[in-house]
């Protein structure tokens, strides 16, 4: 028989122009600007062009316009797969209540269902914030997964970097001291696995992958930024990253963001970010040889496929809540 190849999901959380100028602390997020009539056909043809079908994890915010909406449902009439990705996208999501999160939740569900015609069964948090309630919530709302966590030792580092580029006020540092997670996030499993909340309650986490051990990540956005120092670099990182999941047995959660793939010549409004200088035509020459390369060792999916087979395996592990 031949030996087939173990599943890894590839999801992409949309995070439109304005929350990246919300996080950042930039006038004007609040008319909520969009960059879906650029950045959604755009990423549609590249997954058509390497014959791929994702989960794109959507904000409920985006969809109050119908220009967005047009957008929306293309992505999934082209095939896709969509998830929640909060309201509002505030990384503070750790420190709502319970209703609030509830509420949150609930209405980024039903516009996003209104909108694309699916009704999401994950979630991801913004900036990888996530709490117990937000748990709970996902499980009494039938969601099959949650997939906030990014187990890396990284987050203080990479919060103290995002600060020093921002234009954020002492206040709004405040609300965000806890963007990109605590030092002691990477501890956390890197495998699926239970969040067991007693009463025969349960729910998949399913992290974004960082590197066995070294727990440091290699999603798109660090491939980018090792990429534009050098290629070689780049691949070989990513190669010492998939080994260590082989040898570890580690199934694989990709992560994807817009800027990711697309540059400031398209999306000039941003083209003073981090990583903007470099080109949409090289951001989706890496993406296709990462991908290209994932593809090598892994049979590439969506969150809900790569769920289903994940889930068949024996003694995944539970944790208490
Ligand atoms: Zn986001």
């Amino acid at each position: 028989m031949p030996k087939t190849k173990p599943l890894a999901s590839i999801s992409l959380d949309l995070d439109n122009q304005w929350s990246y100028m919300k996080i950042h602390g930039d006038e004007g997020w609040d008319k909520y600007p969009s960059y879906f009539d650029i950045f959604v056909p755009y990423i549609l043809d590249l997954l058509d062009e390497i014959d791929l079908k994702i989960t794109f994890f959507i904000v409920g915010k985006d969809t109050e316009s119908e220009e967005n909406r047009r957008y929306l449902k293309m992505i999934t009439q082209r095939g896709h797969e969509v998830g929640n990705h909060s309201y509002h996208h505030e990384s503070w999501l750790q420190s709502y209540s319970y209703d609030k999160v509830r509420e949150e939740i609930v209405i980024a569900e039903k516009a996003i269902e209104n909108a694309t015609g699916q009704k999401p069964c994950g979630f991801r948090g913004p900036g990888f914030s996530w709490s117990k309630d937000l748990i709970k919530v996902l499980e009494s709302r039938g969601y099959l997964y949650d997939a906030s966590t990014l187990p890396t030792y990284l987050g203080p580092l990479a919060r103290m970097y995002y600060f020093k580029k921002s234009d954020l006020s002492k206040e709004e540092k405040k609300a965000r001291k806890e963007l990109f997670g605590k030092f002691s996030e990477g501890f956390r499993k890197l495998k699926p696995y239970y969040w067991d909340l007693g009463e025969n309650k349960r729910i998949v986490e399913i992290p974004v992958t960082t590197m066995p051990v070294f727990k440091l990540p290699f999603h798109l956005s660090y491939l980018i930024y090792l990429s534009n120092i050098s290629m070689g670099l780049m691949n070989v990182y990513l190669s010492f990253a998939l080994l260590m999941c082989k040898l570890t047995k580690t199934p694989v959660s990709f992560l994807l963001h817009p800027l990711d793939v697309i540059g400031g010549d398209q999306i000039e409004q941003l083209s003073f970010f981090p990583g903007m200088n470099v080109s949409s035509d090289k951001k989706a020459k890496v993406f296709k040889v990462v991908m290209r390369r994932l593809g090598k060792s892994f049979a590439l999916s969506n969150m809900s496929d790569y769920l289903s087979h994940e889930i068949k395996k024996p003694n995944i592990p539970m944790q208490k809540l």
